[in-house]
């Protein structure tokens, strides 16, 4: 004798854990902080590029002011940004980057550097196509168009409408050094980019995958009756026209079976409905484990189930069915309450040629009077 256990897991439970939506606060402050995140890294790109003009000052290759005011003018810009961030402006444009407008000042900067400095002006070219590339990882693609089509006019700007003859350069020893420095900071500047590149990828990606496992989880809920578990009225319902559809066209013998447990209403008003409840889950839940992968069940309503069997003629589908019915019986249902007992009957119909679902349901419905009327606990078939 099978024992029914006291309480089931609910296949329904604990869905959409993964839907996203934090309060309008919780956004503003995480945006805050990324662009904090960003301010600082654009900050500390221009304290690297600062620190190697210092060098070059060092050398006797530029005055030893430039250093300095580049890193006011880059270190201002920045703090006008955070400003501008932290006093929530931002968050009333939907860049809330503000990628054009932080791309053009630093163009503006590296540029009129480039045209005070042209000694090492190729300095901040470097500099400036890191910055641009930073920006278009944040970027719309019209975003990028733009900032990257003013870059190119600044810099025609100034190669063709000044004589000034932007250089790297490499003459003693502490140059060379300067310019190796600015290169390998450079090159060093773009493999952090590509890292970074890489983890917003990552993070994109598995923001897809959980998107996907919510959409199948709601997709799942649409299908299944609440109490039970089983696919719902509708569902099962679609899921019998198609496969009617298609057995008719495979020419395959095709069964279903209405189910019905018997005295039902007295389980309610004996036991009580929560009981009821618990009666019919376990009921469903013992039918699932007894299927065939190829079956499907489901509530047609109240206490009465569809059971779905394709490619099963009639006299293997009453054998399957039978074998539901000793099982339903046999089940020890004491745990529920002492001396519970619970019966099911069922009505099963076999499909004949161009026959309609309404028309094999109903065979399948007047099948299920009969077993009742035949004292139930049994089955009947069409
Ligand atoms: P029969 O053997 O002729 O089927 O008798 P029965 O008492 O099962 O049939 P009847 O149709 O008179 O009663 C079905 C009962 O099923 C009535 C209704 O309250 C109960 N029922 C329907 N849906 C639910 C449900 O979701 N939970 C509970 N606890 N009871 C339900
Ligand atoms: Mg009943
Ligand atoms: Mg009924």
């Amino acid at each position: 004798m099978r024992t029914a256990a006291s309480s089931f897991p609910n296949p329904v439970a604990g869905a959409l854990d993964v839907a996203d939506r934090l309060p309008t606060a919780k956004v503003l402050d995480r945006r805050a902080k990324q662009r904090r995140q960003m301010l600082g890294i654009i900050g500390a790109s221009y304290v690297i590029d600062a620190s190697i003009l210092l060098l070059y000052a060092h050398a006797g290759t530029i005055p030893a002011t430039v250093g300095p005011a580049f890193g006011i003018c880059g270190l201002g810009s920045v703090a006008c940004f955070i400003a501008l961030s932290e006093a929530g402006v931002n968050d009333r444009f939907k860049d809330h980057y503000f990628v054009v407008q932080q791309s053009m000042v630093s163009l503006a900067i590296m540029l009129a550097f480039a045209w005070l400095v042209p000694e090492v002006g190729m300095l901040f070219l470097c500099t400036l196509f890191v910055v641009f590339s930073f920006s278009a990882l944040r970027s719309t693609p019209r975003q990028t168009a733009i900032a990257w089509t003013a870059m190119a006019f600044g810099l025609a700007a100034l190669f063709l409408l000044t004589d000034k003859p932007i250089s790297m350069p490499n003459q003693g020893h502490l140059e060379r050094f300067a310019t190796m420095l600015a290169f390998v900071l450079t090159i060093g500047r773009c493999m952090f980019l590509g890292i970074f590149a890489s983890s917003l990828r990552e993070s994109l990606y598995k923001r897809g995958v959980q998107l996907k496992e919510a959409y199948k989880r709601i997709e799942e809920l649409a299908e299944l009756d609440e109490l039970t578990g089983s696919f719902n009225r509708r569902c099962i319902m679609r899921m019998l026209d198609d496969e009617i559809a298609r057995a008719h066209r495979s020419k395959t013998p095709f069964s279903v079976a209405l189910i019905d447990l018997d005295w039902f209403k007295r389980i309610n008003d004996a036991y009580g409905h929560p009981t009821g409840d618990e009666v019919l889950r376990t009921f469903a839940i013992t039918v699932f484990a007894n299927i065939r992968s190829i079956d499907r069940f489901g509530r047609y309503g109240g206490e009465e189930f569809l059971l779905i069997l394709p490619d099963t003629p009639h006299d293997v589908a009453a054998r399957i069915v039978d074998r539901q019915r000793e099982i339903i019986a046999e089940l020890d249902w004491s745990a529920f309450s002492p001396g519970m007992c619970v019966t099911i009957s069922a009505g099963i119909a076999t499909l004949v040629a161009n026959e309609a679902p309404d028309a094999l349901l109903a065979r399948a419905d007047s099948a299920l009077y009969a077993a009742k009327a035949r004292g139930r606990n049994r089955i009947a078939s069409a």
